[in-house]
């Protein structure tokens, strides 16, 4: 028999398609999606406008499948963080940020990461697989869930793909789960709530920026010359700033949204006024705007983070260069904050 699809990983196009496919009319897959995304069901059996017959149908080609949570921490700011198990056993790490405008989810698009940032804990532990579409609205669902159980009246707003792994990589899963995510019959979040970042695979920044969706984009820069950048992101030696820069500015010019420019401040390695002379000569021609993060110090290296004052200083020398700048708010500092701790720390314990 030919494997089942899970109906979370479709976009509402590729469903319309399938159900055309199955001999139905395509508003089917509106009806479908309204099961699935505005009353939440978690079986065919509750679609009760759906006739028997055809539940049947759909219980034989389709699963409703959803991570289970394996376990999760919670921060006294109300970060939660979780764990999850995929149907395969393998573990992903998903987190919630509370900020004023909304909750913040952090999705993971890969089973572990192989771009091998010097900095980063995700990249100890090598990619596994893609995480699928469905996976991926999954890790949304789930956590809505939960937070429907403890009651409380606002969910996830706002997505950044942010957590282990690099979007870019699993480019395709990465739309889907964004055309699910921005469809205003599926979990309809606005696009301007939705970030992707990505390490700086050229040649899927300027396919994401002919997507014609509204969605924004970050970059994970953190050095502003090659020399610097090479240290810590083996990706530089593949797509180096003179074609990154570029291929941003393609970007902006195609989707006319403006990108934010990661920059991780490292205590004496990329904190210096000159580095920030640096930066400023290279994206004002972008007209991007810069996320300070003061760095998340992990057991596995020896990067450090600067002092306040030097965060605030390179910050008020940016905003003078006239570049919109914020520095990153810090959440669940008391619990595995930096990404892929969590998952680290389960894998290892697995691997002793
Ligand atoms: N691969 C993508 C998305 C995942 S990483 C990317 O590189 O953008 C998400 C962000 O967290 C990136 O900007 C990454 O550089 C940053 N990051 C990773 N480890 C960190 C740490 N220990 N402290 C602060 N930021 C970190």
């Amino acid at each position: 028999m030919e494997e089942k699809i899970n109906m979370y990983g479709l976009t509402l196009d590729e469903l319309k398609a399938q159900m055309v496919g199955l001999g139905q009319k395509e508003y089917r897959a509106k009806q479908l999606y309204s099961w699935l995304y505005k009353k939440d069901v978690s079986s065919f059996d509750e679609m009760s406008d759906v006739s028997k017959d055809f539940r049947e149908v759909l219980k034989q080609r389709y699963t409703l499948d959803l991570p289970t949570i394996f376990t999760s921490q919670e921060s006294s700011d109300g970060t939660i963080k979780l764990l999850y198990k995929l149907a395969d056993g393998q573990k992903i790490e998903t987190v919630l940020m509370r900020y004023i405008y909304g909750n913040a989810i952090c999705i993971t698009s890969e089973v572990g990461c192989n771009m091998a940032c010097a900095f980063c804990a995700s990249g100890l532990l090598k990619k596994v697989r893609n995480v699928t579409s469905a996976e991926m609205v999954g890790q949304l669902i789930a956590m809505n869930r939960l937070l429907k159980e403890r009651g409380e009246d606002k969910l996830v707003s706002h997505i950044v793909v942010m957590g282990t792994g690099e979007p870019f990589d699993n480019y395709d899963n990465v739309i889907r789960f964004i055309r699910v995510a921005n469809c205003q019959f599926g979990l309809d979040i606005g696009a301007r709530h939705i970030t992707v970042s990505t390490a700086g695979v050229v040649p899927k920044i300027i396919q994401y920026g002919r997507e014609g969706l509204q969605v924004n984009l970050a970059v994970s820069l953190h050095a502003p010359t090659n020399e610097l950048r090479d240290k810590i992101m083996p990706i530089n030696k593949a797509y180096p700033l003179e074609k990154l820069i570029p291929a941003v500015m393609d970007y902006y010019q195609n989707s006319k949204r403006e990108v934010t420019f990661e920059y991780i401040l490292i205590n004496n390695f990329n904190d210096t006024e000159e580095c920030c002379k640096k930066l400023i000569e290279l994206i004002k021609p972008t007209k991007g705007f810069v996320n300070l993060i003061p760095y998340n110090e992990v057991m596995e290296n020896d990067f450090k983070r600067p002092s306040n004052n030097r965060v605030h200083f390179f910050h008020d020398m940016l905003l003078r260069a006239g570049i919109k700048t914020t520095i990153r708010k810090e959440f669940g500092a008391d619990i595995d904050a930096a990404c892929g701790q969590l998952r680290a720390r389960y894998e290892k314990k697995r691997s002793n």
